[in-house]
């Protein structure tokens, strides 16, 4: 039977919950055992799939295409597990699934409640989420997002209590992540709010077992002393998550202060130590580089690094198995319209252009390729990075001036559809609802031999993650082909076209997938790799 870890903020959001969640997966991962993670998001949202990536941060999207929240994405990084749909559970699921249950007169007649209905359901989540294909994990980690005392997170606290209750507390922890500040004036440092908040999960019938304290700097012990007193634990269960320059450094810190000791003995499980050493090794080469790359991303929501979380992740893993640093500019696609893009992009040494959405920026995108394509640097187009390089050696290569995506017709812009070297196909038809339509989820890629990224994967047939609605236009294939675009990975039974190249040898790849979602820090995605390897020049030289 698995046993239950819950994570649950207080004071303020944002607080990291997501990564200290994971790190106590990677720490436990490390012990041997086997562990899954439950993220709740108590908003109404069905998934993460419409929301803003400005409010949000960015879509992480699973094996089996799930559109998640992007904590998925630090579990799956620092755990290397391979989390799904029922990983990522919102409000909205557990009402949608109550509310069809209801129609269906499932409730026989009975008045629908939160109590026990609503909550129900969300316990089966959890223990849903701890099963696997042959029994269930050790562990499964749930964490609650938001903070404790928000209407939106009730049902989910009262689940975990009654959760609690019900499997007792050998099989059960309660961890909660708490804000300790500074004042930035004198320094003191203030426990009021997480005493508060303390108070609060006690007003809602929940113990924690252990404080976990984000503060700028570590705690003193006369202050750990009085936060253990006003959360009624012993002092060394209250631990410090102080800021640190790399998130990976997180599990090495909770694991100096024993907190995976202490968890294995509580849940009763005897299990070997953490080996923590590639997990050093791989901080000291990121601390440690040889040489620094200047790499331009040029993308729409350019201003928030966490709407690209896992492609600035895949940069970085890569670049630390090169024991290179990486000097990543994000550079907001619009900037580049209407103007030479030498003046911004001339200094980098490649250019990244990553997934996006509708026609805005769309133009700068392409005229930053045509500056990476002309300058014969390396350049990685990742699904609209692909499109928008589709279009834009249509445009200047193939001398289509007018050449398109569908895409940009949704937004307004004014073209013939005729244009368009991109589209919709037509056996996907104009999908109506918004959420939940996409080309989503693993799909297979055949690769052809002697192209980049063959040599790149070392092997002729990859599975990557997706999240689009339109593809390269077929008919226009042939015109790409030749004038010197070739298709070097294609969908095997479909045909669609999944990676191209220029002819060549030039190291400009772009992929319809999201490669990003598959990179992990001490296993860098082959692709990212070779990209970094380009744009090192030859490697072996240091
Ligand atoms: N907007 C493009 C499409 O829907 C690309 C999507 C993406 O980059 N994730 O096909």
């Amino acid at each position: 039977m698995a046993k239950y870890i819950f994570i649950t903020g207080g004071v303020v959001s944002s607080l990291g919950k997501g990564v200290v969640s994971a790190s106590l997966g990677q720490l436990l991962r490390s012990r041997g055992l086997n562990v899954t993670f439950l993220k709740f998001d108590p908003y109404l949202n069905r998934d993460a799939g419409t929301m803003n990536p400005y409010q949000h941060g960015e879509v992480f999207v699973t094996e089996d295409g799930a559109e998640t929240d992007l904590d998925l994405g630090h579990y799956e990084r620092f755990a290397d597990v391979t989390l799904g749909r029922r990983n990522n559970v919102t409000t909205g699921q557990i009402y949608g699934e109550v509310l069809d249950r209801e129609r269906r007169g499932q409730y026989a007649g009975g008045t629908v409640q939160v109590i026990p209905h609503v909550v129900d359901l969300i316990k089966d989540a959890i223990v849903d989420a701890a099963g696997t294909d042959g029994g269930e994990v050790d562990v499964a980690l749930v964490e609650l997002g938001g903070t404790v005392g928000d209407i939106e997170g009730m049902p989910f606290i009262e689940a975990i209590r009654q959760f609690t209750l019900e499997r007792g507390k050998a099989d059960t922890v309660l961890l909660h992540l708490v804000l300790v500040p500074g004042l930035p004036a004198s320094g003191e440092i203030k426990t009021k709010p997480a005493q508060h908040s303390a108070q609060k999960l006690r007003e809602c019938g929940l113990h924690m077992d252990f404080l976990l304290c984000r503060s700028e700097k570590p705690l003193s012990l006369e202050t750990r002393a009085k936060l253990a007193l006003h959360t009624n634990l012993r002092s060394d269960r209250v631990i410090d998550v102080p800021d640190v320059k790399l998130i990976y450094e997180i599990p090495d810190r909770l694991h100096r202060q024993n907190l995976d000791d202490m968890l294995c003995a509580r849940l009763g499980f005897a299990c070997r130590g953490a080996d923590l050493t590639p997990w050093r090794e791989f901080a000291r080469n990121v601390g440690n580089p040889r040489k620094t790359i200047k790499l331009a991303a040029v993308g729409k929501y350019a201003g928030m690094a966490d709407s690209y979380k896992s492609l600035g992740e895949a940069l970085l893993h890569a670049a630390a198995a090169r024991h290179a640093g990486l000097a990543l500019d994000w550079i907001e696609a619009e900037a580049l319209e209407g103007g030479g893009p030498s003046r911004i992009l001339d200094g980098y040494s490649g250019l990244v252009v990553p997934g996006g959405f509708g026609f805005r920026g769309a133009l700068g995108k392409v005229e930053a390729i045509r500056w990476a394509r002309e300058n014969r640097k390396p350049f990685l187009g990742l699904c609209y990075g692909l499109q928008c390089a589709v279009i834009e050696f249509a445009r200047n290569v193939c001398g289509a001036k007018n050449a398109i995506s569908a895409e940009w017709l949704d937004d307004g812009a004014v073209f013939n559809a005729g244009d368009c070297w991109v589209t919709l196909l037509d056996n996907q038809g104009k999908a109506t609802p918004r959420g939940g339509t996409l080309r989503l989820g693993a799909q297979p890629c055949v690769v052809e031999r002697g192209s980049i990224a063959h040599a790149a994967y070392g092997e002729g047939r990859i599975s990557e993650r997706h999240r689009h609605r339109y593809e390269v236009n077929p008919e226009k294939a042939g015109v790409l082909r030749q004038n010197g675009l070739r298709v070097s990975g294609r969908h095997p039974e479909s045909g669609l076209v999944e990676i191209i190249e220029l002819d060549g040898g030039q190291w400009f790849v772009a992929t319809q997938a999201h490669p990003e979602f598959k990179s992990r820090p001490l296993r860098p995605h082959p692709l990212f790799l070779s990209f970094i390897d380009a744009m090192l020049g030859d490697v072996t030289e240091f």
